[in-house]
């Protein structure tokens, strides 16, 4: 490889918004067998909306306001989703995380418990199965089933196109996240993703990450979030959504600036240009 080509390289793809943060990824990226994306806020919007709504003993909207008073500190995307739709929301105490599965806090002085069936599962609640292609959120309060909500998340525009491309240069792509297994499959037949790793828990990434190294090779992940981080490090080449969170961005070989999916097919497309001249 020389310095050279590489030099035009990089700065040919800083040109067109793919910032590579570190030298070899370019050479490495050339390497690459797979690309596996993170789902929520990469290949999705990252901003649900709330599309069903169930209540249980109270009225649907009483379980949403309850939900969504305990969820107004969160950062989560479905945090998010639960305060646009509610109203008269109260602010919470005590409120304690409980990383892949959801949030517990006081409100109003009753005890509510926000997340997914593997949450449920956990607090031995006996809760429906959710029996769409959404994100089921259930709702717990005092002990018993509330609600039962279901929120949606778009589609990115070029999404499609951009997992064409790679199908197109002979990659594999994949798909990790930790929502549940009938909306990653959902959103995989539409994006015609070839391997999904869905429910994954927060520090599960990486290894999702090493099985895909196995079964396919060397790998790229695609990521924005916090929980992302570890699996960026873990791939033989990070690429970092630019629009994402700043410890994603610190960790990521490569950056795309403009958050567009397409500049994994930019940075894929120009490591292989380089590489052939130089070989
Ligand atoms: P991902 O970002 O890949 O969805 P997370 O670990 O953040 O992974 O969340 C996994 C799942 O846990 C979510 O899809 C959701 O069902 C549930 N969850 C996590 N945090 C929350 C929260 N604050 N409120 C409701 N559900 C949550
Ligand atoms: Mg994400």
């Amino acid at each position: 490889a020389t310095p050279t080509s590489i030099m035009v390289g990089t700065g040919r793809a800083a040109e067109l918004g793919v910032l590579f943060r570190k030298g070899d990824a370019l050479q490495r990226l050339d390497d690459v067998r797979v690309v596996a994306f993170d789902k929520t806020g990469t290949l999705t919007e990252g901003r649900p909306e709330l599309v069903r709504s169930e209540g249980f003993g109270m009225s649907a909207e009483e379980a949403l306001r309850l939900a969504a008073s305990a969820e107004a500190g969160s950062e989560h995307p479905i945090a998010r989703a639960l305060e646009r739709a509610a109203t008269g929301t109260t602010a919470p105490q005590d409120v304690e995380a409980i990383p892949g599965h959801g949030l517990r806090a006081r409100v109003e002085g009753r005890d509510v418990l926000v997340g997914n069936a593997r949450l449920m599962a956990c607090e031995g609640i006996d809760a429906p199965t959710y029996d769409g292609i959404e994100t089921p959120v259930y709702v717990v309060v005092d002990g018993a089933l509330a609600g039962l909500f279901g929120v949606a998340d778009r589609i990115k525009p070029g999404a499609r196109v951009a997992i064409d491309a790679l199908h197109a240069q002979g990659l594999k792509v994949a798909m990790i996240t930790g929502d549940a297994q009938p909306v990653a499959d959902s959103v995989a037949r539409d994006l015609a993703i070839d391997h999904v790793h869905a429910e994954t828990l927060p520090d599960g990434k990486t290894n999702a990450v090493k099985d895909l190294r196995a079964r396919y090779g060397a790998v790229a992940f695609v990521g924005d979030g916090i929980n992302d981080a570890p699996a960026l490090a873990e791939a033989d080449v990070g690429l970092a959504i630019g629009t994402g969170t700043d410890v994603a961005i610190e960790t990521g070989d490569v950056v795309l600036v403009s958050g567009d999916v397409n500049g994994v097919v930019t940075a894929s497309a120009l490591s292989r240009a380089v590489m052939r001249n130089i070989r």
